[in-house]
């Protein structure tokens, strides 16, 4: 499997410790290698545990598993679920919505005869 930026291949074979990285991305099984990993946050982009956040997951059998907590099933691919349906305005919010608001209500104004 190469790696999923650069597709470059893993070119050493020997067993143990690999610098490649494995991770979970849109529900696939991917393999970052270590010129990829370098300087920059690697794990933003991959998919997280939803229970721990942990960017350490395997697929298997169709399953995501997370190494960290051992959670199976749907990665947080779509990122919008973790959030909850109806979040709370504040009032800074809400203020900001009325002007937004009333200077919409200008421009539609404006443009009538
Ligand atoms: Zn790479
Ligand atoms: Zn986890």
């Amino acid at each position: 499997m190469p790696c999923y930026r650069c597709q470059r291949r893993q070119d050493d074979p020997a067993r143990g410790a690999s610098p490649w990285k494995r991770g979970v991305l849109a529900g696939e099984q991917v393999l970052i290698c270590p010129e990829c990993q370098r300087g920059r946050d690697w794990t933003a982009e991959l998919d997280r545990c939803a229970s721990c956040g942990s960017s350490a997951l395997v697929r298997t059998l169709g399953e995501t598993i997370c190494r960290s907590c051992g959670t199976s099933g749907t990665p947080t691919g779509s990122r919008s679920s973790a959030r909850a349906p109806h979040e709370s305005t504040s009032p800074e919010q809400g203020a900001l919505a009325e002007q937004v608001r009333a200077a919409l209500d200008r421009v539609l104004r404006r443009d009538r005869p």
